[in-house]
């Protein structure tokens, strides 16, 4: 039995459960339960707070988590980073009032920042040769300059609008962070094989979210080079059409060049192009 820590409330819960789910696996009983268990996977689940994962894997109470990665970092422990998940993207950035002129890091020599994300923060200042003040609060950091706790914060932006609501501007960006599989080094043979069985599911659907199904009717002179330019995972499959001189060709296309080679297809005489999304995909 895998036990998987995730976030009880707040912005990796939703995601964190989806993937899981997507991977294949079915819990019986929702968020308001402290722990879930899987009934086709042997796999538990167990709701905590965000900033709490890290220490319960070092002992080891826990496994596996999904965290974000800046927790990961600022409580430095033995966690080891299985996979980055593509979701809950974000960055830990320094923000000063709207009105102070930032003149590089410098700015920060002598000043007092306010922070969850203490260790974050000294690592950062000490690279840049600076010392500054570090004042840990727990949360509504954006608030610190305002009251006059702090001269400067360190917090996790994405849009920058709450900075922007708070006075504040964003001057530097100390790390991106986005939701990550965290693991025990330490884990027993049978755990490490179910987290592997688990791990190669979760390939198959960021595989599978990262790429379309794409079918379409092309003039037969036309296969080579579309061939070469969608390959598919092993070529291309193509079938003759009814009408002399033309085939279907269904392939795999990756949505990052998608509209790129929409562009190009067309270019090449293709038609009645149709894109799908996949499921699940084994490479
Ligand atoms: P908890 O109660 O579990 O301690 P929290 O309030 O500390 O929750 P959330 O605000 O739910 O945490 O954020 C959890 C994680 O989601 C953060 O550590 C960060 O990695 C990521 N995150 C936070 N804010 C954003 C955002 N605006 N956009 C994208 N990702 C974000
Ligand atoms: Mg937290």
């Amino acid at each position: 039995m895998l036990r998987i820590a995730i976030q009880k409330s707040g912005r990796l819960q939703e995601d964190s459960l989806k993937l899981l789910k997507e991977s294949g696996l079915h819990f019986n009983n929702g968020k308001d339960q402290l722990k879930a268990k899987a009934d086709n996977f042997p796999v538990e689940l167990l709701f905590l707070r965000d900033d709490d994962i890290p220490q319960y894997i070092e002992d080891q109470v826990a496994d596996a988590g999904i965290v974000g990665e800046n927790i990961l970092i600022e409580k430095e422990k033995k966690n080891e980073l299985i996979r980055r998940l593509d979701f809950a993207k974000c960055r830990l950035s320094i923000a000063i009032p709207r009105a102070e002129t930032y003149t590089g890091s410098t700015w920060l020599q002598g000043k007092n920042i306010a922070t969850s994300y203490p260790n974050i923060v000294r690592k950062f200042l000490k690279t840049k040769n600076i010392e500054a003040g570090i004042h840990e609060i727990s949360g509504s950091v954006e608030i610190a300059p305002g009251i006059g706790l702090a001269d400067a914060i360190c917090d996790i932006v994405s849009s920058g609008s709450t900075l922007l609501s708070n006075g504040l501007k964003e001057v530097e960006t100390v790390m991106t962070s986005e939701a990550v599989l965290i693991a025990s080094p330490n884990l027993a043979s049978e755990k490490k094989a179910v987290l592997n069985d688990l791990l190669f599911r979760i390939q198959s659907v960021q595989s599978a979210k990262n790429n379309k199904y794409i079918l379409m009717n092309c003039p037969n002179e036309a296969i080579e080079k579309i061939t070469q330019m969608i390959p598919g995972m092993k070529s291309p499959t193509i079938m003759p059409l009814g009408r002399p001189g033309w085939s279907s060709l269904h392939s795999v296309v990756n949505e990052n060049d998608f509209w790129k080679k929409i562009n190009q297809l067309k270019s090449y005489g293709a038609e009645g192009i149709l894109v799908i999304p996949i499921e699940k995909m084994i490479v």
